[in-house]
């Protein structure tokens, strides 16, 4: 069966693994390659390699780091239907989300682009006579992204582009769920004309994680995953003294006011809810109706719902696909038993579908009259599961979203200026929709939430990216009278 390596020093690892894990095609159920797990020394090798890439990349040009990562881009954007394959045979989504992926990871490699624009210092002339004073940005030194099954593709392009572009080298460790998409992006890497070594990817599972945060030449990591892992990562990490930011689950709401538009807040929590089939951070899991909302919004809901085409993710008609994983969908299903013992009321049900195909299907599922005290409502499922819960007023709205432990994103539809603008102003989350259901920041602003959606102080990519891969220094200089030597008529290379 195919075997899915590490990559180190610009090629694929040569030695067969101690451990393997299996990959699974999630729409057929079927094991389709397995995955090396990286020991010890395998991490060590990769951290080595890094290490001894690094004095050479750190002192590239810009000029030069900014060409690689435009060839990175034009090369992603000729395979970007390679890459969403991968992602719907091994994750499961639909080709179009897929896609959309694909794109969402590209716009950072394009922010990481702009590199030389990013990074610049500040300089202040005469603090003193003949003295001035600058700072500048410079990079950690090796540094790693530990990803999540969810996004293979994007998540890993939050960190490494610009942790690269900023003179960083990178241990990459995806998940070991669906670790094809990584490989591609670093052969990617290498034709665009990376140096080996810079970029290098472990596959692997808990085993290489902790290498990689007790490692002592590893300066930083950014993960990203559940919320106990990046709690966890956060502690071990700073313990040893590593800069870390560590990005958590999540549980989404979206708050309906009575005056909404009704069908356009239908249609954002069928799309939000069950795009991906909920295996989103961003993904919406809680619709809170404000006063009699509820009434007006879950029929058009439901009318949605019997919409969606659920199925193997490569039919270009497919809404959603299957769970990534059996566990998973096991997990998600046994949270719908849940539900109805608690006393939920279960107004569509995607349980049946589990027993039509071998792949690891949930159909969409919505529950209303959904306690705060209910599983279903405190736990992150992560699946096509919506649960409502009723509220009187705006005020019992933002008291559930004050009390609640995630602060990912969230979203309130509205017609009332005045209630949206008083509602981003005190909302004690990330990343703020008004109207909007998944409101992601695009490239040039930061991706992160608050509480235990995000550990750390900086958030991913973005300008806060650039602060989290750099560290600034400021030097202050005293110099006589300067005087160029020597004759060159042409024009200055950069290189
Ligand atoms: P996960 O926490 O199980 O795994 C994330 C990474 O950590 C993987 O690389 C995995 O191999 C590794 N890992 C797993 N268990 C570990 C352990 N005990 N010790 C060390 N490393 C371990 O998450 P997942 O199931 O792959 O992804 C889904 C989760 O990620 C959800 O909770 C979702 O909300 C979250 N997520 C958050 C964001 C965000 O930006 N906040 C984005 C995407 C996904």
């Amino acid at each position: 069966m195919r075997l899915i390596q590490h990559w180190i020093g610009g090629k694929p690892h040569e030695a067969e693994p101690e451990r393997t894990g299996p990959v699974f095609n999630p729409a057929t159920g079927e094991q389709t390659a397995r995955v090396a797990m990286a020991s010890v020394a395998d991490v060590d090798l990769a951290v080595r390699t890094a290490k001894d890439a690094l004095g050479e990349w750190r002192n590239t040009s810009l000029a030069a780091r900014t060409r690689i990562m435009f060839a990175f881009r034009d090369l992603v954007n000729r395979h970007r239907e390679d890459l969403a394959k991968l992602l719907v045979s091994e994750h499961g989504k639909v080709i179009n989300d897929a896609r959309g992926e694909v794109q969402r990871g590209l716009e950072n490699i394009e922010f990481a682009c702009g590199i030389s624009q990013v990074t610049k210092g500040e300089m202040s002339e005469n603090v003193s006579s003949s003295v001035d004073s600058y700072s500048m940005l410079q990079p950690l030194g090796v540094v790693a992204g530990i990803t999540p099954f969810n996004f293979p593709a994007m998540v890993p392009m939050w960190m490494y582009p610009l942790a690269i572009a900023c003179g960083n080298t990178f241990v990459l460790k995806p998940s070991e769920k669906d670790p094809s998409a990584s490989i591609l992006s670093a052969e990617l890497m290498q034709q665009a004309g990376l140096p080996d070594g810079v970029l290098n990817v472990v596959q692997g599972d808990k085993v290489a994680v902790d290498r990689l945060l007790e490692h002592p030449d590893v300066a930083a990591v950014s993960f990203v995953g559940s919320t106990p892992i990046a709690r966890s990562i956060y502690e071990v990490g700073t313990a040893n003294g590593k800069r870390v930011q560590a990005l958590g689950g999540a549980k989404n709401h979206m708050v309906v006011l009575p005056d909404a538009d009704m069908d356009l807040a239908a249609d954002a929590a069928v799309n939000a809810g069950y795009g991906s089939a909920g295996e989103r951070c961003m993904a919406i899991s809680v619709l809170v109706t404000v006063g009699d909302a509820a009434d007006a919004l879950l029929p058009k809901v439901r009318e949605r719902m019997k919409a969606i085409r659920v199925s193997e993710g490569s039919a270009e008609d497919a809404d959603m696909g299957p769970l990534v994983t059996e566990a998973h969908r096991d997990r998600v299903a046994g949270y719908i038993d849940s539900g109805v013992d608690e006393g939920a009321v279960l107004v569509e049900d995607g349980r049946p579908l589990i027993a039509e195909s071998d792949g690891f299907f949930v159909g969409p599922t919505l529950f209303d009259h959904v306690e705060p005290s209910m599983t279903i409502y405190q736990d992150e499922i992560f699946g096509p599961v919506l649960s409502t819960v009723r509220v009187a007023d705006y005020d019992e709205a933002m008291k559930l979203l004050e009390d609640n432990p995630y602060a990912n994103g969230v979203a309130i539809f509205t017609n009332d200026g005045g209630a949206a603008r008083k509602f981003q102003n005190e909302v004690p989350v990330g990343m703020v929709g008004i109207n909007v259901p998944i409101p992601v920041p695009t490239a040039y602003y930061s991706f992160g939430g608050w509480k235990s959606s995000l550990f750390g102080d900086l958030h991913m990519y973005g300008p806060e990216g650039v602060r989290f891969w750099t560290r600034s220094k400021v030097v202050t200089s005293r110099w006589p009278d300067p005087s160029a030597r020597g004759k060159n008529l042409g024009f200055p290379q950069n290189d």
